[in-house]
């Protein structure tokens, strides 16, 4: 969809901004760059729609090299977003985010119409309509800033550390919120930001960049994790890789034990055959009641009779991560997590232990895995590096 070959861009004051990239973003996806400061993202991101040129390799869009656009067409398919929204100030907010279409003519009504539609689609009240930036939060500001930049709804948008400015509360809503929009305009977007855990909540594809505009690395979040190509890459994402990487596996996937899940009706002496200083206590439709020490059961009678510590939370197998399993048995008194299904049944036990074992085989590391290719870009013609699948 997008392609860098062999891209660079050097300015007279000798800095180069970005070194040669070959780089192919997938189409319909979020390919976000991240990296340090001054390390060419936002270089890389504008050569896209031409505000900066390169000085020496290509950039084309669905195969055609944008030089051969004018620069004003070529924008027209792309949307760009930037920090603090760069709303007009004495626009109202739907006459901000009429702009494009008006620009193209749409007329009046049209293109409120159209502004009207947006407003509702990047989640703001209709009331909202009439304001002006001023009187918006940061927050909703940057809301209003993207609906503008889908105004002629562009296949391309490019949003340039669009979240920055906002505080973390409401940038993990603008986050959670890009990605609901995404699932339904499935636009390629290209993303940039210094903030790992930002690329790695949000992109389908991540290209590190080190100083110097070398591209380090560019792979899915969880080939990121799993596979730093070197140590610059390794540092950036992070000490906490192996836990944030759980979090890209499904919790279907975990083994459970059923062993020591019983029903309130269960004979304690049963429950002690179990042989396991903890049994979790399900009542018939195995709904977790909560968990039972068997060092304290009492001589006689059922489960039922026994004093029970409070659950903790459960893990769903369907929809959660193993992230959120390894959570759950961290923060149970019995340092085990309760997985349930759909309907909130309990399915099996596990340990943090087993947890963590399932999920860090070598299988998970192996390149046959891979959805994407990865490693070091070297200076001596590299294969242009293609977008992966979708995790
Ligand atoms: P990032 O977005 O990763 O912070 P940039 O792409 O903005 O980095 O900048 C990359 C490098 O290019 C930086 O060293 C920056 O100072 C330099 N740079 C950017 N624009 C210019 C310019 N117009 N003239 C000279 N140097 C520039």
């Amino acid at each position: 969809m997008i392609r860098f070959d062999a891209v660079s861009k050097n300015y007279p004051n000798g800095t180069t901004a970005v070194d040669d990239l070959s780089l192919e973003l997938a189409e319909g996806g979020i390919t976000v760059l991240v990296g340090p400061s001054g390390c060419g993202k936002t270089t890389t991101l504008r050569m896209v729609n031409r505000m900066v040129e390169p000085t020496a390799g290509t950039v084309s869009l669905r195969g055609r090299d944008i030089r051969d656009v004018a620069a004003p067409e070529l924008r027209r398919g792309i949307g760009y977003v930037i920090q603090h929204a760069g709303l007009f100030p004495h626009r109202t907010v739907l006459d901000n985010i009429a702009t494009v279409p008006l620009l193209l003519g749409w007329g009046r009504k049209k293109a409120r119409a159209r502004a009207a539609e947006l407003l509702e689609l990047v989640g703001l009240p209709a009331g909202m309509a009439k304001r002006y930036p001023y009187q918006l939060s940061g927050g909703q500001q940057q809301r209003v800033g993207v609906a503008r930049a889908l105004g002629a709804d562009p296949p391309v948008l490019l949003m340039d550390e669009p979240f920055s400015a906002v505080d973390p509360i409401v940038r993990a809503e603008l986050q959670t919120e890009l990605i609901r929009l995404q699932k339904e305009l499935r636009k390629t977007i290209v993303f940039v930001t210094h903030d790992i855990d930002e690329a790695i909540k949000l992109g389908d594809n991540i290209a590190v960049f080190r100083t110097g505009g070398r591209l380090a690395q560019f792979d899915s979040p969880e080939r990121l994790l799993a596979d730093p190509a070197d140590d610059f890459v390794a540092g950036f994402v992070g000490q906490d890789r192996g836990i944030r990487r759980l979090s890209f596996v499904d919790a279907a996937e975990l083994p459970l034990r059923e062993g020591r899940v019983l029903s309130a009706a269960t004979p304690v002496a049963r429950a002690r055959a179990v042989d396991e200083p903890w049994v979790l206590v399900v009542d018939g439709d195995r709904r977790p009641l909560g968990w039972a020490a068997v060092g304290g059961l009492p001589d006689e009678g059922t489960l039922a009779d026994a004093v029970l510590a409070p659950l903790g939370h459960t893990f769903s197998l369907a929809g959660d991560s193993a992230r959120a399993a390894l959570d759950a048995a961290l923060l149970s008194p019995s340092r085990l997590a309760v997985g349930v299904d759909a309907q909130g049944k309990v399915v099996g036990v596990a340990d943090a232990y087993e947890l963590s074992a399932a999920t860090s085989g070598p299988e998970k590391d192996g390149p046959s895995t891979s959805a994407a290719p990865s490693g070091e870009v070297g200076k001596q013609g590299p294969p242009v590096h293609e977008a992966g699948e979708k995790r």
